[in-house]
Formats: structure tokens, C-alpha cells, sequence
């Protein structure tokens, strides 16, 4: 089976977990201090807040910029529903903008239309590793006075116009196993903003810069040193990991590119795209996933249903006409591009691909 995902794990990081052991010091200590160091620099940010998922640095990031009860942020619902649900644990309320078909980000055209005077954040999602548009985003949030909150939980390294994702707003990338780099579970927060920073390590640690002193309503979201260990070695690896996702991506779309019924990947001029996901588009997607299964293919849908339309959401009384996010939810496919898939299973990738479609024709 070539699966869908695959951690890059060995020696380097089985030895990093072992020094923490030995330390002594296994829950926040030192070493998160180091990694949220080395993880702003490579963003190009002042500030890095490490915890425990991408989910809780979302989270984080909403409450440190003042985000709650009577609030509105603007994101999409062509996402993992932690995108969402992070809006709804502050309080606030998730209004969802359609998506370019495309590159399956935000509409900047359509973002203007969702503001209302309730309207506090443009939290757009930088969907399998491809920037949203930013320059656009960007001028939006400052024409209405909107904070920025980038979901870049899948898109570490990813650039637009030569600048990092999570540099434009305040940051929340995931450090999931399945990520472009992992630290088991973990996230992180990043910022230029010192307030805001200074309030996710507080929201991070029950409220409170001093040990017993609460200033504020905090969570336990904090990163261990063990995690911050992994993270400080797949971090130096990053790079060679999206260069090897990319040369995987192109080699891919070079062989899919002329086969009837499959769009491949749009990688805006503007973007540097590091392919947490290969994400095709075909209109017999299960069909598809059926077939390469039986190859001993993975593939993965994501997402098979959109926030706004889960059973959920629809609770809530969510009952929106996302025409492009209903549509291509039941279009996409995504194939393996991780940095373990070797250039023999790309070929058995597009074979299988070839030869299905043919059959159909
Ligand atoms: C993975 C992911 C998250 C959540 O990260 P966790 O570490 O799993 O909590 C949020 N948003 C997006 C777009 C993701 O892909």
C-alpha cells in the first residue's frame, strides 16, 4: 500500500526524545523556549507561541486578539471543521465566504460581501500548502480595520509573493503527524504583535505570567519539551521535505496533465505551494478512490462534507449556498506527494490513474 501519509521519523528524533527523558525537565521547559526561537525566524516573525495542536493555537490566537461573544470572523467552509470550531469556542460566530475553484481558497472577491459591522476577523485558510490570496486579503482586512488570523495548519514553509504564510496576520500552524513536519501533537502561534504574543502565553498557561497569579480566563494548552525536541529536528528538515513534496507534485502533474477527466493542481503565480496536499479534481471522485484502493493506492478526501453543512453546524441553523465549496467537496481527491512516496509509486500513481480513465472512455 502507498499510503496517504507517512511521519519522516528516525534516529535524530528518537535521540532528541531520549535527551528530554534524561533531562528530567518533560513538560515545558527549555527546549519549547528554543523551538518557538527557531520556528520565528523561519516564518520571519518576532514572536512563536508553542502548544498543544493547531486547533488550540487557533483558538489561542482568537482569544489574544480580543475575539468573542458577539464577534464575526470571516473564514472558509472548505476546511477541517478546527477551523470553525475554534470560532465557536471564543463565543464568536463563523460566517463562512466561498472559494475560488481553483486553488480552493477564500474569494477575496466575495469576503467584502459577508462584512457586517459585527464583523471583527478574516481568518482565511491556506488550504494543502497553497497560500490564500494575500495581497488582496490583506488590503481587505485593512480597509475595514479587521484583525488577520492566518489557518496555516497546512502550509509551514508556504510563501506568497516570497513571504511566509503566517507573517501577514497572527499565525496558527498544527503539528499533527499527518503535517508537513510534526512534533507528535502540537501547534504553534505565530506573531509580529508583542501584546498579542505575550496573551496566547498567558491563555496558554491558565491566565497567568507568574505561577499562581491568574490575570485572566486561560486554558492548559501548553507544549511539552518532548514535542518541542521532534519539532526542533523535523523543523531543520523542512525544507527538504517541501522540496521533495514539489518534485513529487510536478512529477505527477506532469504525467496526469493530459489525461481526460482529471484537473490537476492550480499553483498561483503568486504562491509558493508546498503540497501538504496533491489534490485533483474529477467528477467519478469515489469511483476513483475505489479503484486505487484496490491497487493498493491510498488516497484521501478532504473534505468530504463542508463545515457549513455538517450535522452540527446545520444544529446551529447553518443553511448557507456555498455553490463552489458544495462542488468541489464532492470533486476532490487527494493522492500521496509525501516526502517517503519514491518515483516508482508515482509511476504506479499515474498508471493506475491512466488506466481507469481509459477503461471509462
Ligand atoms: C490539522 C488542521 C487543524 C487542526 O490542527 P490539530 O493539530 O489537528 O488540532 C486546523 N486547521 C486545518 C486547516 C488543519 O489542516
Amino acid at each position: 500500500m502507498i499510503p496517504i501519509a507517512k511521519p519522516q521519523l528516525d534516529e535524530a528524533e528518537i535521540e532528541a526524545v531520549n535527551e528530554v527523558l534524561r533531562s528530567g525537565i518533560i513538560a515545558e521547559g527549555p527546549r519549547v523556549a528554543e523551538f518557538e526561537q527557531e520556528f520565528a525566524d523561519y516564518t520571519g516573525t518576532e514572536y512563536a507561541v508553542a502548544v498543544n495542536s493547531g486547533t488550540a493555537a487557533l483558538h489561542a490566537a482568537l482569544l489574544a486578539h480580543g475575539i468573542g461573544k458577539g464577534d464575526e470572523v470571516i473564514t472558509s467552509s472548505f476546511s477541517f471543521i478546527a477551523t470553525a470550531n475554534s470560532v465557536l469556542f471564543t463565543g464568536a460566530k463563523p460566517v463562512f465566504a466561498d472559494i475560488r475553484p481553483d486553488t480552493f481558497n477564500l474569494d477575496p472577491q466575495l469576503i467584502e460581501d459577508k462584512i457586517t459591522p459585527a464583523t471583527k476577523a478574516i481568518m482565511p485558510v491556506h488550504l494543502y500548502g497553497q497560500s490564500a490570496d494575500m495581497g488582496s486579503i490583506v488590503d481587505i482586512a485593512e480597509d475595514h480595520d479587521l484583525i488577520l488570523i492566518e489557518d496555516a495548519c497546512q502550509a509551514h514553509g508556504a510563501s506568497y509573493k516570497g513571504k511566509k504564510v503566517g507573517s501577514f496576520g497572527t499565525g496558527a500552524f498544527s503539528f499533527y503527524p499527518t503535517k508537513n513536519m510534526t512534533t507528535s501533537e502540537g501547534g504553534i502561534i505565530t506573531t509580529n504583535n508583542k501584546e498579542v504574543a505575550d496573551r496566547a502565553r498567558m491563555i496558554r498557561a491558565h491566565g497567568s505570567k507568574q505561577r499562581y497569579l491568574h490575570e485572566m480566563l486561560g486554558y492548559n494548552l501548553r507544549m511539552t519539551d518532548i514535542s518541542a525536541a521532534i519539532g526542533m529536528v523535523q523543523l531543520k528538515r523542512l525544507p527538504s521535505y517541501i522540496e521533495a513534496r514539489q518534485r513529487n507534485a510536478k512529477i505527477l502533474t506532469d504525467k496526469l496533465q493530459d489525461i481526460e477527466g482529471i484537473e490537476c493542481p492550480t499553483v498561483s503565480e503568486s504562491c509558493e505551494h508546498v503540497f501538504h496536499q496533491y489534490t485533483i479534481r474529477t467528477k467519478n471522485r469515489d469511483q476513483l478512490a475505489d479503484y486505487l484502493k484496490e491497487k493498493e493506492i491510498g488516497s484521501g478526501i478532504y473534505y468530504p462534507i463542508p463545515i457549513h453543512r455538517q450535522p452540527y453546524y446545520k444544529e446551529l441553523g447553518y443553511n448557507d449556498n456555498l455553490l463552489v465549496t458544495e462542488k468541489v467537496s464532492r470533486e476532490v481527491l487527494s493522492l500521496p506527494v509525501h516526502p517517503a512516496v519514491t518515483g516508482d509509486d508515482i509511476t504506479t500513481i499515474s498508471n493506475a490513474i491512466k488506466q481507469w480513465s481509459d477503461a471509462k472512455c
